[in-house]
């Protein structure tokens, strides 16, 4: 019953990564396309990284001011199956670091 319980867990957090996760794979995405570059301050500050910890994606997100523009210009936004949209999961994240630190 126990091992179930751990599999249904991971199942889940499969189904719904954590918004860093997500967030990192999105940019990794974003750091290949290079569209957004001149939009804000997100996208040069994301170009200087190779890859996306959960610290770096805190600092990201909380440079993002949410105004759309890389949404609304996104060729792999939703529905696309890529499902990039920058500014909902940069919402999420600096969501979670207004719960931790302010
Ligand atoms: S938001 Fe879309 S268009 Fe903009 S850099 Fe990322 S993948 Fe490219
Ligand atoms: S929504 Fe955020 S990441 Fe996208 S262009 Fe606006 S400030 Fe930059």
């Amino acid at each position: 019953m126990q091992q179930l319980k751990g599999l249904i867990q991971e199942a889940a957090t499969l189904a719904s990564p954590a918004p860093e996760t997500e967030a990192a794979r999105m940019l990794q995405i974003c750091n290949a396309c290079r569209y957004c570059e001149g939009f804000c301050a997100v996208f040069p500050a994301m170009t200087r990284r190779v890859d996306f910890n959960p610290v770096d994606m805190r600092y990201l997100a909380n440079l993002c001011h949410n105004c759309g523009a890389c949404l609304h210009a996104c060729q792999y936004a939703p529905p696309h199956e890529f499902g990039v949209n920058i500014p909902r999961v940069m919402a999420q994240v600096r969501g979670e670091t207004y719960v931790a630190y302010a």
